[in-house]
């Protein structure tokens, strides 16, 4: 092994070390910790990202960056120790350039952020988190200018830190074509609602029950519980403290069916990505998956073109009727598979069907890439917010905490993290498309067999963790970049099809 590289290792392990300590604590945070405990663990974790920070950032692993970069060490790494050294880079380069002490007070601006901003939502009074929004948005972009070189997008850079190659161009020819063809088809849907019924949904389903049917579901679907472990919290998450230690959690409303298990067959997609990571890569940079957008890939591929099928739930239906003997007596499978891929548009983004969920996306990403640019101001956000809610999904939000102020995603200075989240739906339906070429998918789920297909994202994407980016790693397995065709003629066929169009 290339000696530099052998020296850079032991500063990664230390770093993934702290970085494994951080993820357990959120993890706690979010599952187990009593009330109390937020405000000293709040402490200790800034004092551990702060360590982890310096292990990172500091003299020795610059130069050794420095002198693995040269074309004479590169050529002696392999293709996964190159990626390593790359994704370093990229972190180092993000951080060094920040003068520390305007990183420490971003860092504290963002701790109290999110008070300000649950406070705010808590009272549907967007005025009360606007000055902090201002100033998150005062240092995105001057910390975005301080890596910018001439020309560079200021936005383009935030959405590198997300999907690495995916610029404002891409995404602009991406929302577009969905735009086109979703609003249109979408208001075909709504006339035609009435046809389907679900109030089967809503029903008495007592939460331990569905507790055992999702933990059911999570390991049909392959999920390792000698590697993993499912608690509850009031979000569904899933995190990974490394390859052997991912965890998943759920949340179950004893009058709703369909949330908890979709949360778990979506969740267990990302924990099976995590769980495939190749040994050899984990606990370094690329020991986790590529990025937000392929991960989503990963949860939304298993949630709606798996989860959503009738093949899928034809060796199962007769399990969960038996799990549900009463409430679900009336209930056949085309009325379950008609009810599980109902369109409504709503105000609430993480409650939309799998129809309108990109249009919630699309206004995001207009918004935070005006505001990035300066073509809007934060005061201007609830009327245009409401504005494209009317003109793309026909409705008003009732107040700021159902509109503009829903998603916690800007008090914690994510912008940029929207798109990853239509994009992942994009890439899932990529490669449902190449994968049906070479499996015969839909066989394998009418026979309960899921081993193929896990086997399949495993040997293409998973084991692969973060050595290759997102448009390279669909070359690899798709033979072409990102090519949101395939979504829209998914969203398309599907939909004519459901609703008889
Ligand atoms: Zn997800």
């Amino acid at each position: 092994m290339n000696q530099y590289y052998t020296q850079l290792l032991p500063y990664l392990e230390r770093n993934h070390a702290y970085e494994a300590a951080l993820a357990l604590l959120s993890w706690d945070t979010e599952t187990l910790a009593p009330p109390a405990a937020s405000e000293n663990t709040a402490k200790y974790v800034g004092i551990l990202s702060e360590e982890a920070y310096h292990i990172l950032i500091c003299d020795e692993v610059e130069s050794l960056l420095k002198k693995l970069s040269s074309k004479k060490e590169q050529e002696t790494l392999s293709v996964s120790e190159q990626a390593v050294v790359r994704l370093l880079q990229k972190q180092f380069k993000k951080l060094s350039c920040i003068p520390p002490k305007e990183y420490r007070e971003f860092s504290e601006l963002c701790a109290t952020a999110q008070t300000v901003y649950c406070r705010a939502k808590q009272n549907a009074k967007f005025e009360d988190f606007a000055p902090t929004l201002e100033k998150l948005v005062d240092y995105t972009r001057r910390f975005a200018s301080y890596r910018a070189e001439k020309n560079d997008n200021l936005y383009d850079l935030l959405l590198d830190e997300y999907e690495e190659g995916f610029t404002t161009d891409i995404l602009d020819d991406f929302f577009a074509k969905l735009r086109e063809a979703i609003v249109p088809l979408m208001k075909q849907v709504i006339a035609k609602n009435d046809t389907i019924k679900k109030d089967y949904n809503t029903r008495n389903y007592p939460e331990d029950i569905q507790e055992g049917f999702c933990r059911f579901l999570s390991g049909y679907l392959g999920f390792d519980y000698n590697r993993g472990v499912i608690a509850e919290s009031e979000h569904p998450f899933t995190t990974s403290l490394h390859n052997h230690d991912v965890r998943i959690t759920n949340h179950y409303y004893s009058d709703n069916l369909e949330s908890a298990m979709f949360s778990a067959i979506h969740e267990t997609g990302h924990a099976l990505y995590e769980m495939g990571v190749d040994d050899t890569l984990s606990g370094t940079p690329a020991g986790t998956g590529i990025s937000m957008g392929m991960h989503e890939s990963q949860s939304r591929f298993y949630e709606n073109m798996i989860g959503r099928s009738k093949e899928f739930w034809e060796p199962l239906f007769p399990k969960l009727k038996a799990t549900y003997p009463e409430e679900l007596a009336d209930v056949s499978l085309e009325n379950f598979i008609a009810g599980i891929n109902k369109a409504e548009p709503g105000p609430i983004r993480t409650e939309a069907d799998e129809l309108t969920y990109p249009l919630h996306i699309m206004i995001r990403y207009e918004l935070e890439k005006d505001l990035i640019a300066g073509n809007c101001t934060v005061s201007d956000l609830p009327e245009l917010w409401n504005k494209k809610y009317k003109d793309y999904l026909g409705i008003t939000p009732k107040n700021a905490s159902e509109g503009v102020l829903q998603d916690i995603h800007w008090s914690g200075a994510s912008f940029g993290y929207f798109p990853s989240y239509a994009l992942g739906s994009a890439i899932a339906a990529q490669l449902y498309h190449y994968m049906a070429q070479q499996i015969p998918v839909t066989d394998y789920l009418k026979e309960g067999n899921m081993v193929p297909i896990r086997e399949f994202l495993r040997d293409h994407i998973h084991k692969y963790g973060a050595v290759y980016p997102t448009n390279e790693l669909l070359k690899k397995v798709t033979g072409e970049e990102f090519n949101p065709d395939y979504y829209i003629r998914y969203l398309t066929e599907k939909y004519t099809k459901l609703y008889h169009l």
